[in-house]
């Protein structure tokens, strides 16, 4: 009986203080998970409202409430890599990247947040390994291969990124075959610097053989022909570009004139200028002039640089016509003043463009430093480009 009566009073109070427990529970989940919103919706606004570093602080106190939180520890990674801060980024992917509850598409979603913040923090070494370990799983592979090929290049490890595009080529189906003709043509000119002449050949030769129209491969193979004194195969293959791309010639005329004028001036001087009315290029109205003087006289010269200036009024024509009259009026202190003004002027101005993302540069290259792209340079200055109706 006492037991009962016991029993009748205690089960009451142990279910009510189960309810009020219960409630406690609930409103504090209710008071942390608000607060959890709270910050959540704050660090998105203040995001939308472009201020990462105000939402950085936002996310960070979410993340520190529910540590379970993948998706905004990516958001937190991505805001640091975006603001620049790599240290907090890789330490914020490398945590997710090795928590051991991760399924496999999550952990390598954070290997390649992980190796994209090595990259972006410029740690090559680092990126190239993350990679390497993403190539190996097959959802990843393409991606990873591609940005190992973009770091090779940046590294200029051109025997590497030969070998991983094609694997590219193979596996993925993309056509590399250009990229892979500059690879091999950027070891022929390395080994070209350094006197190994046999070997530039036997890269040229293989550059040739992935893309015959390579118009970089050509001038390099008439380069190594010049090196070795073999005019003849020289002429040929500047022949072959003027064939297949008359376009490049700006790039060669000079060479080749300078070829051509070793047996004969006029010869060289008519293609000079020929050159010249194909394309408009200052470089070759420039070499032109320069052969002229030395071949017809100074006259001669300031008449043909009088009549170009007619054809193409920019001022790196007439800098060049500014030149030779001063060549013909030595004395004239003006004409000094005037031939040494418009040079350094159009020195200035004159500068090729990438058409990928607007570099500019005073000197013509294969790939653009800008963008990386290759053949990203039309062979015209943007002055010449303009003249010649832009072409190219
Ligand atoms: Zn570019």
């Amino acid at each position: 009986m006492d037991f009962e009566l016991w029993f009748l009073v205690i089960a009451p109070l142990m279910f009510a203080a189960g309810w009020w427990m219960r409630g406690l529970d609930t409103r504090q989940r209710r008071q942390e998970t608000h607060g959890l919103d709270r910050h959540y919706f704050q660090g998105l606004s203040l995001l939308l409202s472009d201020e990462p570093d105000k939402a950085i602080d936002r996310f960070i106190e979410v993340v520190r409430l529910e540590p379970e939180t993948i998706e905004l520890h990516h958001v937190l990674g991505n805001l640091f890599r975006r603001r620049g801060q790599f240290d907090r980024a890789i330490r914020l992917h490398n945590y997710i990247a090795n928590r051991a509850e991760l399924s496999d598409k999550e952990r390598t979603l954070a290997l390649g947040e992980l190796a994209l913040d090595f990259l972006k923090a410029g740690m090559y070494d680092r990126a190239e390994q993350a990679y390497q370990t993403l190539s190996q799983i097959p959802e990843s592979r393409a991606e990873a291969l591609d940005a190992l090929m973009r770091i090779y290049c940046t590294e200029r490890e051109w025997t590497k990124a030969i070998e991983v595009a094609e694997q590219l080529e193979r596996e993925v189906g993309r056509d590399l075959h250009g990229d892979i003709t500059h690879y091999y043509c950027e070891l022929a000119a390395r080994a070209r610097k350094s006197n190994d002449l046999a070997r530039a050949r036997e890269f040229v030769g293989k550059a040739m053989r992935i893309n015959p129209n390579s118009v970089r491969a050509m001038a390099l193979s008439a380069d190594l022909a010049l090196d070795e004194n073999n005019h003849e195969e020289a002429l040929r293959h500047w022949n072959d570009i003027q064939r297949k791309s008359p376009q490049y010639l700006p790039l060669i005329a000079q060479k080749k004139g300078d070829v051509l004028a070793d047996e004969n001036p006029e010869k060289a001087v008519a293609f000079l200028k020929e050159v010249f009315a194909q394309t408009g290029s200052i470089d070759v109205l420039d070499a032109a002039v320069k052969r002229l003087i030395v071949h017809q006289g100074k006259e001669e010269a300031c008449a043909f640089a009088t009549e170009a200036l007619q054809r193409s009024r920019s001022l790196s024509a007439f800098a060049v016509m500014c030149q030779v009259r001063q060549q013909l009026n030595p004395e004239d202190q003006q004409t000094a003043v005037l031939a040494d003004m418009t040079a350094r002027q159009a020195k200035k101005l004159a500068r090729y463009q990438c058409v990928h993302c607007g570099f500019l540069a005073h000197t013509f290259a294969w790939q653009c430093p800008g963008c990386e792209h290759w053949d990203a340079f039309p062979p015209l200055r943007v002055e010449e480009s303009k003249k010649s109706g832009g072409g190219y």
